[in-house]
């Protein structure tokens, strides 16, 4: 397909004195990348001729709205978005996620979404909040060939797969997807995430709907702190600020912190090679990091 860049590039990087591998996903395409375009790629590529119209709901801010309203463009269709409430600032002066999918001509219904999957008609595709449908699979088996070729050209025998979660959908398809890969072969790669949205028992459930079978979720390690989704916190500041000017790298501002904030945590006890997935969602920067600015504007002029 046009403008992909596909497998997506592996890069070295280094953070505070220990050598990372990324998984640039981010570079995917320019409208269409992160781990939205693996897990939206079955929507992307299948004839689905009598689909005139996306139907979703969440948060008018959110990366996976966005990445659906580039979909629904790619593919000539219809976007219909429900959100409980467009905050007046936003309406007034739209940016990032929100400004883009108005812009891809998205359709917003300011009122709680009633009619759940299946009751909608066929010219409708109706796609779960973030994205959490068994309909991801497919992309992100993509994304785990994609790194088995790379682990194997490098002969890499032992890895550790990081990445943060919102539904988890992505780290545990990539569990799945390498269990079903690699049985019984040398190589040892692992997958570990941590909780954005809710603490690990809320992840475990969100596991749970996509997949019954445990020996297929991947591994779960939270911090003792807990950490409100979409709030601001200092410490995330600082080290998203400290990635940037050590590896060159701009990292989502809502997963990516804590993500961060957790590997940096836990890299003492891993040997082997590790390989952080950048999962994109840099659009979301664009209202993300004004906010941090005003609330921090000391720690923002070492940027
Ligand atoms: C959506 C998103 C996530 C969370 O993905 P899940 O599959 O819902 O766990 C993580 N990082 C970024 C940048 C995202 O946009």
């Amino acid at each position: 397909m046009d403008g992909f860049a596909l497998p997506s590039p592996v890069e070295r990087i280094r953070f505070r004195g220990r050598k990372y591998f990324l998984k640039r996903d981010d570079r995917i395409h320019s409208d269409f990348s992160g781990n939205k375009a693996r897990k939206f790629w079955y929507w992307l590529h299948r004839d689905l001729s009598q689909i005139r119209k996306v139907v979703s709901y969440g948060s008018p801010q959110s990366n996976a709205m966005y990445s659906l309203s580039v979909l629904a463009r790619m593919r000539g269709w219809d976007f219909e978005y429900f959100v409980d409430h467009i905050p007046g600032w936003l309406r007034e002066h739209p940016v990032g996620n929100y400004k883009a999918a108005l812009e891809n001509g998205t359709v917003f219904n300011e009122k709680p979404i009633k009619v759940r999957n299946g009751s909608w008609g066929e010219e409708v595709l109706f796609v779960e909040e973030g994205g959490r449908q068994a309909e991801a699979e497919e992309g992100v088996r993509l994304l785990a060939e994609e790194i088995v070729d790379w682990q194997r050209e490098k002969g890499i025998g032992s890895l550790t797969i990081f990445l943060p979660s919102g539904t988890g959908t992505t780290a545990l398809y990539l569990q799945k997807s390498f269990r079903f890969l690699v049985p019984h072969s040398s190589l040892l790669t692992h997958i570990v995430t941590t909780p954005c949205v809710g603490d690990a028992a809320y992840l475990r459930k969100q596991f749970a709907m996509l997949e019954s079978d445990e020996s297929n979720w991947p591994r779960i390690v939270d911090l003792p702190k807990k950490y409100h989704f979409g709030k601001l916190y200092r410490e995330f500041y600082r080290l998203w600020l400290e990635l940037y000017r050590e590896s060159g790298v701009e990292f989502d501002m809502l997963y990516d912190p804590k993500g961060w904030l957790v590997l940096t945590e836990l890299v003492s006890e891993m040997d082997g090679e590790i390989l952080y997935l950048h999962q994109g969602g840099l659009k979301g920067n664009e209202s993300m990091l004004p906010r941090y600015r005003r609330k921090y504007p000391m720690l923002s002029r070492t940027l």
